[in-house]
């Protein structure tokens, strides 16, 4: 039965055999999630050859060897004279070539010494390391085992991008120990044929045989692609369809002008034209009788925030109740310093509500928006918590869409009654890929910017010419300019890129007393206060030094300076994004890229494309076409579904296949289908 299969897919992997709740914790934060299914879904990057050889001399510096070892002395390692001296094993090879094993940890002097006892033969196997002075070392080898257990060594080494406390063998560990349980339970007269083979391409991606079984092209990731796009374009299509049959007009809605008129005089500006036609595209959806699912694109800084007070306001004409939901704290308290007065001098009641409000002070809020006073409600997914009620809610705004997930999404329609739904997103899709990612959204590109904007001026830098680079910035730093200096988090270890950034940190202190430092180890309050600091017109703080987990959307207009670290590891739209952050006064911004030493001819050239153009769309097209293999940082927050096996560039006719496939009639019945839908977690989604 397929019901046992998913079974196993859904079970905590704490229940599997040697895992436990501590290494499953673990495995949620690299996985995103603690299932079985998760672990499936997390395919290794690569294969490392774990080639075996007779002999160490056959091997070059770096190559990652497997060799028969006889151990021919110890040297206990130790702390002599202030320094830290290894423990060496020292060992020879069948052919008598030296090698020397070295272990560093000197809290197991002696554990070492205890295992590989002098004359015995070990088959270890690690990364070589080779010098003309020190001869051939293996430090820390991967595997040491008894001549018997030989078989214990992997020759194609599945790697798996990994985090925190995790080795490449407890993911082997675990791995083996899932199949064995799944291919038990899978068998020919009970498993549906499709799922036999969906288990089958798995199993390849898991055991990889070469780098080939992991190509996006190849077999069995292609065939995983497949169903993917499948389960995601089938849900579309349905969401689709139910939406189409939905009504929900109100029909004062489109009667009474005089609120929005107001609004339009209390303007401090003119809007854009893009403005105001995704307004005048807003308020036509308003007026048809199904529900809008309206995503507006528009660059950080094209001023989507008005576009959404535009579509409350005109929501509270007709009496009901609009939410504007923000990813962070932050953000929606810097929504709701922005928009209150003007719903004031509106006279429409607005509050904010975030997972700081308890108490007494909370619940007057809830009252307030159960009662229908409250017009206006901003804040983050607090707003959609179980005992909060709405007394008639018809719009709701996601800003950062791509930062909410599946859950939440369908939390907020339940609030209300088919309530029109408007997505604002930064990072705009490029448009040969919007109608298979976006199938079931009207799209409206805000596409220019408001009037008087300069261009930010963007350079790129080695990372030698730091210390010049701060000499240069100082003068204006003096003289009032602000500036974000972003470290990246890379995915492999928070702590160390805390560790950078505090470094970095500590580094300009030197010359900028009053440098601020932000990063995710932090208690979030304590950021807060951080970024709230910077933020402050009146404070001191000039320089924020960050890994990227300073908000996208958080508004300092007075930045002008933005510099990124290590910016050949980010995707380009995730470098559009944080540059997005400054060049939002009157006054000449600059957005700095730093790389590093080992930067590829191509990463140079992708950072050439931020350099020249500030346009998001052709970034975002270019991003696409030079997305490599590997993940870039940012890839995640840039605004497209995270997929497991899909890859944009590589798949782009499955995204077509697939579409096609899910036009059937009958798709809400497909079993298979259904499975699929279930496996990726896409039984709603697009916010549908
Ligand atoms: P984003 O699209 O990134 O969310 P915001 O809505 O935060 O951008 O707008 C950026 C800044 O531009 C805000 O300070 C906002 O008040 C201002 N702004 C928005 N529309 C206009 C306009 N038409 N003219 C001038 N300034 C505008
Ligand atoms: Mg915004």
């Amino acid at each position: 039965m397929n019901k046992e299969i998913f079974d196993i897919f859904n079970t905590d992997l704490q229940f599997i055999h040697g895992v436990g709740p501590v290494l499953a914790t673990k495995f949620n934060d690299v996985l995103g999630g603690r299932r079985v299914l998760d672990f499936l879904l997390h395919i290794p990057s690569y294969v490392r050859p774990r080639e075996i050889l007779d002999s160490v001399t056959n091997a070059q510096n770096g190559d990652t060897i497997t060799v028969s070892v006889m151990v021919k002395s110890h040297k206990r390692g130790g702390v002599f004279r202030g320094r830290r001296h290894p423990t060496q094993i020292i060992c020879a090879d069948k052919f008598a070539a030296p090698i020397t094993l070295q272990f560093f940890n000197t809290k197991f002097l002696d554990y070492w010494i205890e295992k590989l006892p002098i004359g015995q033969w070990r088959i270890v196997s690690g990364k070589l390391d080779y010098s003309q002075r020190s001869g051939a070392i293996i430090n820390h080898p991967d595997f040491i085992e008894l001549p018997e257990n030989a078989s214990k060594i992997p020759t194609h080494q599945a790697v798996y991008p990994s985090g925190e406390g995790l080795t490449q063998k407890t993911f082997a560990n675990v791995r083996d120990q899932i199949f064995k349980i799944i291919h038990e339970r899978v068998s020919v007269q009970n498993t549906d044929e499709n799922l036999m083979e969906f288990i089958d391409a798995l199993t390849h991606v898991h055991f990889p045989e070469s780098n080939d079984d992991l190509v996006p092209n190849g077999t069995y990731v292609a065939k995983l692609a497949y169903c993917e796009l499948f389960a995601h374009q089938s849900a579309i299509a349905i969401n689709r369809r139910i939406r189409k049959s939905k009504t929900n007009t109100r029909p004062i809605r489109a009667k009474k002008h005089d609120l929005i008129n107001k609004f339009y005089e209390i303007l401090p500006f003119a809007l854009t034209g893009a403005q105001q036609r995704t307004i005048d595209e807003i308020f036509a959806d308003f007026n048809r009788p199904t529900p809008m699912m309206r995503l507006v694109q528009g660059d950080v800084g094209s001023g989507k925030t008005m576009v959404a007070m535009a579509a409350m306001v005109k929501m509270a004409e007709s009496g009901a109740q609009s939410v504007l939901l923000a990813p962070t704290d932050a953000l929606a308290q810097q929504h709701f310093a922005k928009l209150k007065p003007m719903c004031d001098k509106l006279g429409l009641v607005c509050d904010v509500l975030t997972g700081r409000d308890k108490g007494v002070a909370r619940r007057e809020k809830l009252i307030s928006l159960k009662s229908g006073r409250t017009k206006i409600a901003i804040g983050t997914h607090a707003l959609f918590s179980t005992d909060v009620e709405y007394k008639d809610l018809g719009l709701v705004i996601i800003d950062e869409q791509h930062r909410f997930g599946v859950a939440q999404r369908t939390a907020m329609r339940t609030k209300g009654n088919n309530p029109d739904m408007l997505a604002l997103s930064a990072t705009p899709i490029p448009r040969t890929l919007s109608m298979t990612v976006y199938g079931d959204m009207d799209i409206s590109i805000i596409n220019e910017k408001p009037a008087g904007r300069i261009p930010i001026k963007t350079t790129k830098l080695p990372i030698e010419r730091v210390g010049a680079l701060i000499s240069r910035i100082a003068p204006q730093v003096q003289s009032g300019a602000k500036v974000f200096w972003v470290c990246p988090l890379v995915a492999e270890s928070e702590i160390s890129d805390m560790v950078a950034a505090q470094s970095r940190f500590e580094d300009l202190k030197k010359y900028f007393p009053e440098t601020g430092l932000c990063h995710g180890q932090m208690d979030k309050k304590e950021r807060d206060k951080v970024m709230n600091e910077f933020a402050d017109e009146n404070s001191k703080m000039r320089i924020l030094v960050s890994t990227t987990v300073i908000e996208v959307g958080i508004d300092v207009p007075s930045a002008t300076i933005m510099v990124i670290e290590n910016a050949e590891r980010f995707g380009l739209a995730a470098l559009h994004q944080l540059r997005g952050r400054v060049g939002r006064g009157n006054s000449q911004s600059y957005c700095v890229l730093l790389y590093g030493n080992n930067v590829s001819p191509d990463g140079l050239k992708r950072l050439d494309v931020l350099c020249e153009t500030d346009d998001g769309f052709v970034i975002a097209e270019q991003d696409l076409m030079m997305r490599g293999v590997g993940e870039l940082l940012g890839t995640k927050q840039s605004g497209w579904i995270q997929y497991h096996f899909v890859n944009y560039r590589e798949h782009r006719d499955l995204f077509k296949l697939a579409q096609t496939a899910s036009m059937d009639d009958n798709i809400s019945e497909n079993v298979w289908a259904k499975q699929l839908r279930q496996i990726f977690d896409c039984s709603t989604i697009a916010g549908a």
